[in-house]
């Protein structure tokens, strides 16, 4: 997809800080960190989101990237928060299948939400 912001930092058309690669995903640093640790993993294939017919493959490589990501980010430890918006209510805002790994500080406890906890 030519105008996806995504796919462009994937073919490596746009600049990102890039935490962990294989051959099927890429691992770079949220351009908005809403975290002291804030680190999307995407295919780099594109699909829109989970449910656009991805492959096995592809989404055990986005799953056994997360603590690969954690390790590098220094989190195995402290933990961390795996999160994929979709769609509209979920407020998925780049069309192309990512994963969030967020950690670094306390989340919320009792929602599935980047809001800050105590
Ligand atoms: P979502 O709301 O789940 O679709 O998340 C999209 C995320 O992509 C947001 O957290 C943005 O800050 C992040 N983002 C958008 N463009 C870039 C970019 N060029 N490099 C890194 N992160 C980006
Ligand atoms: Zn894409």
């Amino acid at each position: 997809m030519s105008d996806c912001v995504f796919c462009m930092v994937a073919n490596g058309e746009i600049p990102a800080t890039i935490v962990f690669e294989n051959e099927t995903v890429i691992a770079f640093e949220d351009i908005a960190p809403q975290a002291p640790a804030h680190t999307l993993i995407i295919p780099r294939v594109h699909y829109a989101h989970v449910g656009d017919d991805v492959p096995d493959d592809v989404l055990l490589a986005l799953m056994k990237a997360v603590p690969e990501v954690a390790a590098a980010k220094g989190v195995t430890e402290s933990g961390y928060r795996v999160i994929m918006n979709t769609g509209r209510d979920g407020g998925q805002t780049v069309n192309h299948l990512h994963l969030h790994v967020i950690g670094g500080r306390r989340m919320a406890e009792s929602m599935v939400t980047f809001t800050e906890g105590t």
